[in-house]
């Protein structure tokens, strides 16, 4: 059985009523460690387990870390995490509450990386927090489920990172024969990877990560994420910080779910009807959620940035 959740899809009435469209919400933030993550970690850590991994190694300290955490604990191996300082207490706390052994090494996500690379040994798995097609294959199942009542959108909105679950949603939409939904890729301005590759028709790498959207923090994003952004079919959408925390805001009283501002930004896009959305009337907003954000976190960005 797999160790992610279907979950569930609703029509939701404040965003369909701010958007002035139909807005379907897919409710990934409810997976048992609080993001989409889980369908593509978890097939990849079931798959790497068969294999006969004795360990699973991350080096995120995010949502990808937790996902593995958790999916080590199901599994029954043990999971290593090495994460920069810069990581939050929070963060840390979680994957700890998880079972994984928590290694704090080096100044940023580079440094900390580096140490996972050269700690692993021939019977672990390193699993990548983004750019691994097993990750796309279960992330692909969400639009399965989608698929299965039927209502299919006219387009799907969602946050990029490093581009895994905007591969896995269009390997989704593909295996379902929705190959012509087109996609609204959001990011905020700061993190915005995808943004900067479609419009230089090449991969880049950006300078540095400006955005509190931390989830989103992918530098350059990987390759299946930049061939697809060159298919026509996806549209490229930047929101602020300010928007982003906004949207949870909102999102939390009208939804009664706490969500990151990396999912924060595919929500602002939606609730600023951003001109992207112009042609639609029926969206899938994928509500890709996240763990490590907190409702004081929320109040602290939206007076930082007021
Ligand atoms: C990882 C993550 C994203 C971005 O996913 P990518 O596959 O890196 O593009 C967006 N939102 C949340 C909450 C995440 O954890």
């Amino acid at each position: 059985m797999a160790l992610h959740i279907a979950t569930p899809l609703i029509e939701s009435a404040s965003l369909s009523q701010a958007a002035g469209r139909s807005v379907l919400l897919k409710l990934e933030a409810l997976q048992p460690c609080g993001s989409f993550k889980l369908r593509g970690v978890g097939l990849a850590c079931e798959h790497y387990a068969r294999l006969g991994a004795k360990r699973l190694v991350s080096s995120s300290g995010g949502n990808a870390g937790l996902a593995v955490a958790y999916a080590g604990r199901q599994l029954g191996l043990p999971v290593a995490v090495v994460v920069p300082a810069t990581t939050s207490e929070r963060a840390k706390e979680l994957l700890r509450q998880e079972g994984a052994e928590v290694t704090v090494h080096g100044a940023s996500w580079f440094d900390a990386n580096t140490l996972a690379q050269d700690m692993l040994t021939g019977t672990d798995a390193f699993i990548h927090p983004f750019d691994n097609p097993l990750l796309w294959t279960g992330h692909a199942s969400m639009i399965d489920e989608v698929a299965a009542t039927g209502h299919k959108p006219d387009a799907v909105v969602l946050s990029v990172g490093g581009g895994g679950l905007l591969a896995g949603v269009m390997e989704g939409l593909a295996r379902n024969g929705w190959a012509d939904v087109p996609v609204i890729a959001v990011e905020t301005h700061g993190a915005a990877s995808l943004h900067a590759a479609m419009q230089a028709r090449e991969r880049v790498t950006l300078d540095a990560i400006t955005s509190i959207a931390t989830s989103l923090g992918a530098r350059q994003v990987c390759e299946q994420a930049f061939a697809l952004s060159q298919t026509g079919l996806v549209h490229s959408v930047l929101v602020s910080d300010q928007d982003a925390v906004a949207a949870c805001s909102r999102f939390l009283d009208d939804h009664r779910l706490l969500v990151e501002p990396a999912c924060g930004a595919a929500l602002a896009a939606v609730y600023g009807n951003v001109p992207a959305l112009a042609a639609f009337n029926k969206v899938l907003v994928i509500v890709c959620g996240g763990a490590t954000a907190t409702a004081d976190n929320l109040q602290q960005w939206t007076r930082l940035l007021a």
